[in-house]
């Protein structure tokens, strides 16, 4: 058997309790190993080299409907040139070059948070195309009107839980994930706003109502990824007391908030903008089962696609270019791509940038707190090094707010903030915690028997930005597919998913409403495992799910 050794690098294992250690890692047959059994046939010297897990993005919108249509809407920002390995400017990729923009930065997995069930197969299509990384998707449910109406029903739980069992399964995804809770299908009913506490007129059931059900589902499911929140309210000055509204309607069970940035506005001041990022960390700091991803604001060209087409619509008037669309597919859910640029001459826009890095900054423990631009919604994920500057560098920062064309130094602690991310809490928040809240106990991991993705750094690199940027080596399953910049071998990922055991009674009711309202017969929404790996082109490893009971 061939043993690839990368000798003598300083080694960031988190999950090991390993920080900036001498040590060898052998790898065999696409796995770690903890001595070589073999001859070595290969060595990569590693002095003055850091050893991480490869990076693991827990949420980045990367396939399915909207980014498509992002595509076809935004034509004039692509790269045009015909060389694949041109890898400027695109803030929404084509599969081909997000795989490769992503594994050059030293990702080896990536998760999809929007996967509308209906466009699951899209998806899924979408992803497989996308060379090198894992990647995986949640399942959008809170706004469908089976779902709905179960609740409004007054359904046993037991009933819900079946349902979500089913859809994960249905779906191939490996989370569920619920936007704007109640609102889009209210949206639908001409409603256009949609409070924690206010009922849907069409359902009388309120956003607490449906964040229960759904994290109580999720949790008794044995799912390990809780119960993926994109809060009501997004973007709305004062957001942040529903925001802390929609954590306490989990009472107490796994709740994952997304691009929480977003949702951790005051409306304090002469503008009635300001920043809420202290009142929400204390919050994820005391709360032991909450944990989010920040959704950070960066300035530039980009393209915001959500689910949330209640609050797309809202924002619309603010699209750059002018151009936007909402949409929606046979009554599941919706979507709305709004292009806009983010300038630091907008008092807004540099307060959203203040205060994703205050809540960075502010949230204690690197396990709870996940490194995420929501891309493309706050910026593209290439500017993730950039990114890790802002968090490790207290004068790079300081100097940036310096120089904004707004003076925001009235509005913002952030210059009172002493803190710099250390290497290791990088590489808890982008490696071991995100494999742990997603369940992968083969991933952000040195660990034996370990799937082999590793990133190699140059630490003689004093810029850190340019160190994240380009790392020497990036290996995904044993292979080394990148090397000094360059591509060295094709490889393609897996599909993590999870599949739930259920009641399969649940299928009769749901044969009975596909019939009556979809366009698709039920058999034919469902994606086989063999579908996936002979038709989209995509294996599959199937995530261990543990049923829990709650009293
Ligand atoms: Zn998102």
């Amino acid at each position: 058997m061939s043993t690839l050794c990368l000798k003598n690098g300083r080694v960031f294992d988190p999950i090991n309790k390993i920080f900036n250690k001498k040590k060898d890692i052998y790898i065999e047959d696409g796995k770690i190993t903890e001595v070589s059994n073999g001859k070595i046939s290969e060595t990569i010297d590693c002095n003055n080299k850091i050893v991480m897990p490869g990076a693991i993005d827990l949420h980045t919108h990367i396939g399915g409907g909207k980014v498509n249509i992002a595509r076809l809407m935004l034509q004039e920002f692509h790269n045009n040139s015909d060389n694949d390995y041109d890898l400027t400017a695109d803030f929404v990729p084509s599969t081909l070059k997000t795989g490769l923009q992503y594994i050059k930065m030293g990702y080896t997995s990536c998760f999809e948070p929007a996967v509308l069930p209906i466009n699951a197969r899209q998806s899924h299509a979408e992803m497989a195309d996308t060379p090198f990384i894992d990647k995986g998707g949640y399942a959008l449910l809170g706004n469908d009107d089976f779902l709905l109406d179960l609740i409004s029903r007054g359904a046993h739980q037991s009933e819900i839980n079946d349902y979500v069992a089913f859809i994960l399964k249905a779906t191939q995804c490996i989370g569920i994930k619920v936007v704007n809770p109640g609102g889009i299908n209210a949206f639908k009913f001409n409603q256009r706003a949609l409070n924690v506490d206010e009922n849907s007129v069409r359902y009388k059931i309120t956003p607490r109502k449906i964040v229960r059900v759904l994290a109580r589902a999720v949790y008794e499911l044995g799912v390990p990824h809780p119960l993926h929140v994109h809060c009501s309210n997004l973007g709305v000055p004062g957001n942040f007391k529903s925001t802390i509204e929609t954590i306490k309607a989990a009472e107490g069970l796994p709740v994952h908030i997304t691009h929480i940035q977003f949702h951790s506005y005051g409306n304090n001041g002469d503008r009635n903008f300001s920043s809420a990022s202290a009142e929400i960390t204390e919050y994820i700091n005391k709360i032991p089962n909450l944990t989010c991803d920040v959704g950070q604001v960066l300035f530039g060209q980009t393209a915001t696609m959500s689910g949330d087409s209640m609050k797309q619509h809202a924002n619309h008037s603010h699209a750059h270019p002018d151009k936007w669309l909402c949409m929606d597919i046979e009554c599941e859910a919706g979507c709305g791509v709004v292009p806009f640029k983010y300038t630091d001459q907008s008092f807004v826009n540099a307060l959203q940038w203040a205060i994703g890095l205050e809540t960075f900054l502010l949230t204690e423990d690197p396990d709870k707190i996940f490194l995420t631009t929501d891309h493309p919604n706050g910026a593209p994920f290439t500017s993730y090094p950039h990114l890790i500057k802002l968090l490790m560098d207290k004068t790079f920062r300081d100097n940036l707010l310096d120089q904004m064309s707004v003076d925001i130094s009235k509005h913002t602690i952030l210059k009172d903030i002493k803190r710099e991310y250390t290497l290791s809490e990088i590489a808890t928040m982008t490696r071991s915690a995100p494999a742990k809240i997603l369940g992968l106990k083969n991933k952000g991991s040195l660990s034996k028997d370990a799937d082999a993705d590793i990133t190699v750094y140059d630490s003689s690199i004093k810029d850190i930005e340019e160190m994240f940027a380009n790392p020497t080596h990036v290996i995904k399953d044993g292979i080394v597919v990148v090397k000094d910049g360059e591509i060295k071998k094709y490889t393609w990922g897996k599909t993590q998913v999870v599949k739930p055991e259920y009641d399969t009674a649940i299928e009769k009711k749901l044969k009975k409403y596909f019939d009556k309202y979809h366009t698709i017969a039920l058999p034919n929404y469902k994606i086989s495992n063999d579908e996936m790996s002979e038709v989209i082109g995509s294996d599959i490893n199937e995530v261990e799910c543990i049923r829990k009971r709650i009293s």
